[in-house]
């Protein structure tokens, strides 16, 4: 099951962040959410 996932997903890495606080999804290397301000933030990364 995860191997027919990945194998759809590709070979790409990508992540992205997203704010622990309200939960916006911030996009590049934003250390800081614009939403709210919080700096706690997130980071995922998708294989
Ligand atoms: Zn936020």
């Amino acid at each position: 099951m995860l191997g027919t996932l990945k194998r759809a997903v590709g070979r790409t890495t990508h992540d992205f962040r997203e704010c622990r606080r309200c939960g916006t999804t911030l996009d590049g290397p934003t250390a800081r959410c614009p939403a709210c301000g919080s700096r706690d933030v997130a980071r995922y990364e998708i294989e």
